[in-house]
């Protein structure tokens, strides 16, 4: 049966979620739109769409094939993926190998220094707040979520971070730090879902140094695309 794309349910900065003719699906469309600053700076990037959802993918896969639960179920079209409905846990889970970003403005450490153990951070979804940094004390007592789907996200994080590590070194890439967002399909299982992008995540050229991912735009350092392609590029090589 063909699955058909129904009202538009959500229009985030960077993906548009509508419900499908399955209950248990979505539809989830990848923009062509770059943010930063929370979405204070918004730019249209032409491609930026149709590179994410095929990183993404590629990634997605990546993660299936190492056995941790994802949201993806197929690819649609240039832009478009087909995804399990999931009750998302409004908290981003951002892991971090190396100092980068936010973490060395807030330490003054040094870009680039290794961080053992690799850290994690929460931080609550809520745009009216800028999304602020949550303790796990602070996600318990305003029970944004339970022990367990705590403890479980922690488990998962450190799963991704293994596979795609090992995944991007055999490209040649490092990564630095990403960000990942959880949710529960209908049986409760615990998924991870939104995208995995250079939109969410810090790549750098284990040769060069150079970033390949939202950090060009961020520090308006070159053109998007291009480096993008570039992630795209590697990955397909090892299809
Ligand atoms: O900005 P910061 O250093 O905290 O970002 C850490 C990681 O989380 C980066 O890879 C960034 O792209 C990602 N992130 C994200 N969405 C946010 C905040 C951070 O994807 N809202």
């Amino acid at each position: 049966m063909t699955i058909q794309k129904l009202a538009l349910l959500y229009q985030g900065k960077a993906k548009a979620v509508y419900a499908t003719s399955d209950p248990e699906q979505l539809w989830i469309t990848y923009k062509d739109q770059a943010t930063a600053l929370n979405g204070k700076r918004k730019v249209e990037v032409s491609g930026k769409g149709a590179l994410n959802l095929h990183i993404s993918q590629r990634l997605f896969q990546v993660l299936a094939d190492a056995a941790i639960p994802t949201h993806y179920v197929q690819t649609l079209d240039t832009t478009s993926m087909l995804c399990r409905r999931a009750t998302m846990v409004p908290l981003e889970a951002v892991l971090r190998n190396f100092a980068s970003g936010h973490f060395v403005s807030k330490f003054q450490v040094p870009a680039m220094q290794r961080l053992a153990p690799t850290i994690h951070e929460f931080y609550y979804k809520d745009d009216g707040l800028d999304d602020p940094f949550m303790n796990d004390d602070q996600i318990l007592a305003l029970q944004i979520t339970n022990t367990t789907t705590l403890s479980h996200m922690r488990q998962l994080s450190d799963r991704v971070n293994a596979v795609l590590r090992t995944y991007f070194e055999s490209i040649g890439i490092i990564l630095v730090d990403f960000k990942l967002e959880f949710g529960h399909l209908a049986d409760g299982t615990l998924v991870v879902a939104d995208e995995l992008s250079p939109d969410n995540m810090r790549l750098v050229d284990a040769t060069t140094g150079e970033s390949l991912d939202k950090d060009v735009f961020r520090q308006a350092a070159g053109d998007l695309v291009t480096h993008y392609q570039e992630v795209a590029k590697r990955l397909d090589q090892i299809v």
